[in-house]
């Protein structure tokens, strides 16, 4: 890595206070004694507790990160993309510093930087990676000054919590005055590029990576250049004029190679793109241009689906912008755990499973798409309706369930759990066309996973598709 763009260690702290120790090291005593307790995860409680008794712990913490203050957001792929880029980071042998997964509001990050600071307020650390709730984006940013802030995507999710896209931008561009180097946004997402407008206008760098892709993932035809009209579910406005954008090839959803035929915007040119090539049994192949690494570059990824290829993508942007060799990136992917549930692959009672997170209608639209291209596939799907989950599951209803269906019609390979399983059932059955259709409904996880196995023979897989808290209760996931 080029060492101009990585200063060293932040060894001699000048702000610190007795205080900032004494209250850290409240938090790492308390996080310690709740593991130990073994009364659930210590990664928000210690943080909520500290800061009633020193609101501005937050704020020493933040200062006193690395110079590389990578904060990450967008809807989907933040966790995985954030592990990624820690995995490219120290595969070059640059310490980096993660919070912790899921603890990505104030809280949880207080409580993540609390525990890893030294008693001296420095951080073993030359880069530090903040995955960041997108509400939670303005209020951390004033605390931490990212140097660099990455957005994923905006997609319908959780509109209980959120509300409109617009307000989850908006929340998300508080943070863009107080980041000092480059904003990173996802140029196939009309409303980031919208943001990216914003941001040059304050006068700060931005750096658009995008994926070619050749036909329109989401419809089985060739379209080369010819424009697709997104299903009305999935259009996305022009951040110029407001028209709906139309698209010369689209990944999935919102996302795609857009132009506006109102006003003649489109997507900006691309200073990092993926486009992807063959996949083989043991990975897909990528090709990776980059304004910095260079054109042409072939990366091989164990991570299939195009919502994965974005997570590489983001990924490779940031790492490589800061000249981390190629080597590092490929190390990185043939090492990459996917961590969290998200396309996590196991044996569970000696039978081969495969879990991944569903929350949104498109991520768990991509997550079908995965789960089609396996015939021998068994489904098991748990639906929750926790604060975490999203309390409004209406989202089901945009969900592709029909593709499942149609793929899968045989309703003995399905088991449906959750609080809200018989929302779930209802669901299937309405995208089965057949009021005969009724899968296995078994409320306690537990129990739903016994019976999911007990189906699963020689040769097939059982694909368990769980929102937030159940991909929690999912036994050995921890
Ligand atoms: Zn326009």
């Amino acid at each position: 890595m080029n060492t101009e763009r990585l200063p060293q260690e932040n060894k001699m702290p000048l702000t610190w206070t007795l205080k900032d120790a004494l209250a850290s090291l409240f938090v790492k005593a308390l996080s310690l004694a709740i593991r130990l307790s073994g009364k659930g995860s210590a990664t928000s409680l210690p943080g909520k507790l500290v800061l009633r008794w020193h609101p501005q712990l937050l704020n020493a913490l933040g200062k006193k990160l690395p110079p590389i203050r990578i904060m990450m957001t967008g809807t989907n792929g933040k966790t995985t993309t954030a592990t990624f880029l820690r995995d490219i980071f120290e595969a070059n042998h640059n310490a980096c510093l993660l919070n912790e997964k899921g603890a990505n509001l104030v809280y949880g990050i207080t409580t993540s930087l609390a525990q890893a600071v030294g008693w001296n307020g420095a951080y073993h650390a030359q880069v530090a990676v903040l995955e960041t709730d997108e509400a939670t984006v303005g209020k951390v940013a004033p605390a931490v000054i990212p140097s660099d802030l990455v957005v994923m995507n905006l997609f319908r999710d959780q509109l209980d919590r959120y509300g409109e896209l617009s307000t989850t931008a908006a929340f998300i561009e508080e943070g863009i005055p107080f980041t000092t180097g480059t904003i990173f946004l996802n140029a196939d997402d009309p409303m980031l590029v919208g943001m990216g407008r914003n941001a040059e206008k304050q006068g700060l760098d931005v750096f658009y990576f995008g994926l070619n892709v050749s036909r329109d993932a989401g419809e089985e035809t060739t379209t080369g250049l010819a424009k697709i009209v997104p299903h009305p579910k999935e259009v996305a406005n022009c951040p110029e004029c407001g028209q709906a954008v139309l698209y010369r090839s689209r990944s999935f959803a919102h996302l795609g190679d857009w132009f506006c035929e109102g006003c003649g915007f489109k997507r900006p040119d691309l200073d990092a793109s993926i486009t992807p090539l063959n996949v083989e049994a043991n990975g897909w192949h990528l090709r990776l241009d980059h304004l910095v690494l260079g054109q042409g570059i072939l990366l091989k990824s164990p991570l299939l689906g195009l919502y994965n290829a974005y997570n590489v993508l983001a990924g490779a942007s940031v790492a490589g912008y800061y000249h981390t060799p190629v080597t590092a990136i490929q190390q990185a992917l043939n090492t990459h755990q996917a961590m969290f549930g998200r396309a996590e692959k196991r044996l569970i009672e000696g039978k081969p499973v495969q879990i991944m997170l569903i929350k949104n209608p498109a991520g768990a639209s991509e997550v079908i798409k995965t789960v089609c291209n396996d015939t021998q596939a068994h489904i098991l799907i748990a639906l929750n309706d926790s604060y975490a989950d999203g309390e409004d599951v209406s989202w089901i209803w945009d969900a592709d369930f029909e593709q499942l269906l149609t793929t899968h019609p045989n309703a003995e390979r399905y088991t449906v759990s959750g609080k809200r399983a018989y929302d779930l059932a209802n669901r299937l059955q309405h995208a089965s066309l057949n009021t005969d259709w009724h899968p296995q409904v078994e409320a306690s996880l537990e129990n739903a996973l016994h019976l999911a196995l007990a189906g699963v023979k020689d040769g097939e897989t059982l694909y368990i598709l769980p929102t937030y808290t159940a991909l929690l209760e999912l036994p050995t996931v921890h």
